[in-house]
């Protein structure tokens, strides 16, 4: 399926039309941004491992019965994917407190969370991505109290699936961000990446908390080795892979 026009080019991504009106060409990027975009670089090979990574993660949320809108990976940083419209949602999943959610919170980093918590997050880069309440994202009808429903179910089906993925790869899924769209049907679909750039990945053979950082905070805090963590997460998945 050959590419036509440049439709929308993202910090990560650039999707292209195709000759199927209904499926899109999403080609992966080497450049990195965080603190909305105020931060900027590239991660050499990152456009190939983070496609390569959300290909195999997708397939297999697939065989789970969870519907995405990946079609298939022709090259290792191009993805064919079914057309839908993005909710603007960040749905946040966390297992163990990181981030955003310890510089709110006071709660200590690394906390393991009594029950995983689902967060929704305005993806608006203006208003810098805020975190929602129930109450403003129906007033701003960004989603039916329904499809909130079934988006907290899908998040928490598919962070099960994914915590004992990467226990398989000897990581722990601290936390990660989900994006959904909505298809010609109705149906709601995974969309967007899983990838180092959107889950925080803990290496457990590391009890170093800066060594164990394999995700995109080892380009955000300055950690370096950003490339190496990348390449050995997409190792470890392959070889998880290799045994399901
Ligand atoms: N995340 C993301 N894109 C965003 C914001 C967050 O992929 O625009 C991911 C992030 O990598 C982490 C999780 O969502 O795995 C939770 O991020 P958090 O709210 O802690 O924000 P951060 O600390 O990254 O600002």
């Amino acid at each position: 399926m050959s590419s036509q026009q440049k439709l929308y080019e993202g910090k990560a991504k650039i999707i292209y039309t195709t000759d199927d009106p209904e499926i899109l060409l999403a080609h992966y990027k080497d450049d990195a941004t965080a603190f909305n975009a105020q931060k900027r670089g590239t991660i050499v090979g990152k456009g190939q491992i983070n496609c390569t990574i959300s290909s195999h993660i997708f397939r297999q949320l697939e065989t789970a019965g969870i519907p995405t809108h990946f079609i298939d990976c022709p090259t290792a940083n191009q993805m064919l994917v079914r057309r839908v419209t993005i909710i603007p949602l960040e749905v946040v999943v966390r297992n163990i407190a990181a981030g955003s959610l310890c510089k709110q919170t006071g709660i200590p980093e690394g906390k393991v969370l009594k029950t995983p918590l689902v967060e929704f997050y305005y993806k608006n880069d203006g208003l810098g991505d805020p975190l929602l309440t129930r109450g403003r994202l129906y007033e701003m009808e960004l989603a039916t109290p329904s499809q909130v429903e079934e988006l907290q179910n899908m998040a928490l089906q598919i962070n099960s699936y994914l915590q004992n993925f990467f226990e398989k790869c000897n990581i722990t899924l601290v936390d990660f961000k989900l994006e959904f769209g909505i298809d010609s049907l109705l149906k709601l679909q995974l969309a967007d990446e899983i990838s180092p750039d959107t889950c925080r990945l803990w290496d457990n053979s590391e009890a170093d908390p800066q060594k164990r950082v394999m995700d995109k905070d080892r380009f955000r805090r300055d950690l370096g080795n950003v490339e190496e963590a990348y390449q050995r997460v997409l190792e470890r998945v392959l070889s998880a892979v290799e045994t399901i």
